[in-house]
């Protein structure tokens, strides 16, 4: 790729991923990832680890770098730990498949972020805090404010609520399971608390996704399956989508 050039330290990360997994990583650039505001993504592939980033976006080269390590640790934790992903009945439609993979990623993040912060990667990019702040400041003038807010990602009421699930999810998951300097947790621990009060109408979700986290072990395979099929009921999602490991074929 010729915009963007490898540093040595993500070299030897990316060479460690491909080792463990016995897979080549391949870094592919696209104009357009689907959701709006998307910068990279890991797509599935069973003899790859692929990870795509959004060529039309221009980025800090520390959030670029930070982004294929994050991308690549998603294979990693399929084809190495076999961690479940989501595989779907024919009758799933496009709608389906967008949103399930979206959940399976909010849970897979937590699991992504830390691996990730444990080889020396920031755990998230430069943009995570001014987002996190402007979105306190939106949860503190109220749900529709908060809602508009978000709604600047998709007209799809259904995707929106997932994407302010997701949200709380990730704030909660840095809070509980990283070490994080004070001034980071304080403004994380504001955003849950705004957030906990100011949307009735997903907060209820978030927590009871939490819940699922809390009593299945998503740093573990077994863990995430079991955590994923749950979270699958819980939208509805069950009789169109499994979650399954290439490397358990039990769970
Ligand atoms: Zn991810």
């Amino acid at each position: 790729m010729s915009y963007f050039q490898l540093s040595p330290r993500l070299k030897e990360y990316l060479k460690v991923v491909e080792e463990e997994t016995g897979m080549p990583v391949k870094i592919l650039g696209r104009p357009d990832l689907g959701l709006t505001g998307a910068r990279a993504a890991f797509n599935y592939h069973p003899l790859y680890t692929v990870v795509v980033l959004n060529s039309s976006e221009p980025r800090l080269s520390e959030d670029l770098e930070r982004s294929v390590a994050h991308e690549a640790t998603h294979g990693y934790i399929l084809h190495k730990l076999g961690y479940c992903r989501a595989v779907f009945t024919e009758n799933a439609s496009e709608d389906v498949k967008m949103k399930a993979n979206l959940l399976f990623s909010l849970v897979e993040d937590l699991v992504v972020n830390r691996i990730i912060q444990e080889n020396g990667f920031p755990p998230f990019g430069t943009e995570y805090l001014p987002m996190i702040k402007k979105e306190i400041e939106v949860a503190s003038a109220g749900e529709n404010v908060g809602e508009k807010f978000y709604s600047q990602f998709t007209s799809d009421l259904e995707l929106e609520d997932i994407i302010m699930v997701s949200r709380y999810i990730l704030s909660w998951g840095f809070l509980r399971y990283y070490p994080l300097s004070r001034e980071v947790r304080l403004i994380l621990q504001e955003f849950l608390e705004v957030y906990s009060k100011a949307y009735p109408h997903h907060y209820p979700h978030a927590a009871r996704v939490k819940e699922i986290i809390l009593e299945n072990d998503v740093f573990t395979a077994q863990g995430e399956c079991r955590a994923m099929q749950e979270i699958m009921r819980l939208w509805g999602f069950e009789g169109m989508v499994k979650a399954v490991s290439t490397k358990h074929p039990t769970y």
